[in-house]
């Protein structure tokens, strides 16, 4: 007797991510429609990631992401986020500004 299922459960819609060289994932976006996905394929290229799309049903494992994955490359892009996942987040440039408005 096999409780393995062979059904898929129900499809949940088209999934964007971007993934390191080694194929963890960084960022993840579901598709909402062609401008949403070409703005976020955009972010993730420049941001160095390759794009994967991936079909999503319900029941699927999870998929890997960099950070719950360790990854033993120390060349792979995993290692950069890791330090920015330690770091203090001070001085990074998507950060705001802070409350420095001058009332003169
Ligand atoms: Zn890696």
């Amino acid at each position: 007797m096999s409780t393995e299922k062979t059904e898929r459960g129900k499809h949940m819609g088209r999934m964007d991510m971007g993934v390191t060289d080694c194929g963890l994932i960084v960022m993840a976006a579901w598709d909402d429609g062609p401008a949403d996905r070409e703005a976020f394929i955009r972010k993730l290229r420049k941001a160095g990631y390759v794009h994967r799309k991936q079909e999503r049903y319900e029941g699927d494992p999870m998929p890997e992401w960099a950070g719950n994955s360790h990854c033993d490359n120390e060349d792979c892009q995993c290692h950069a986020l890791y330090r920015r996942f330690t770091a203090p987040a001070i001085g990074s440039p998507d950060e705001p500004q802070g409350d420095s408005h001058v009332l003169d």
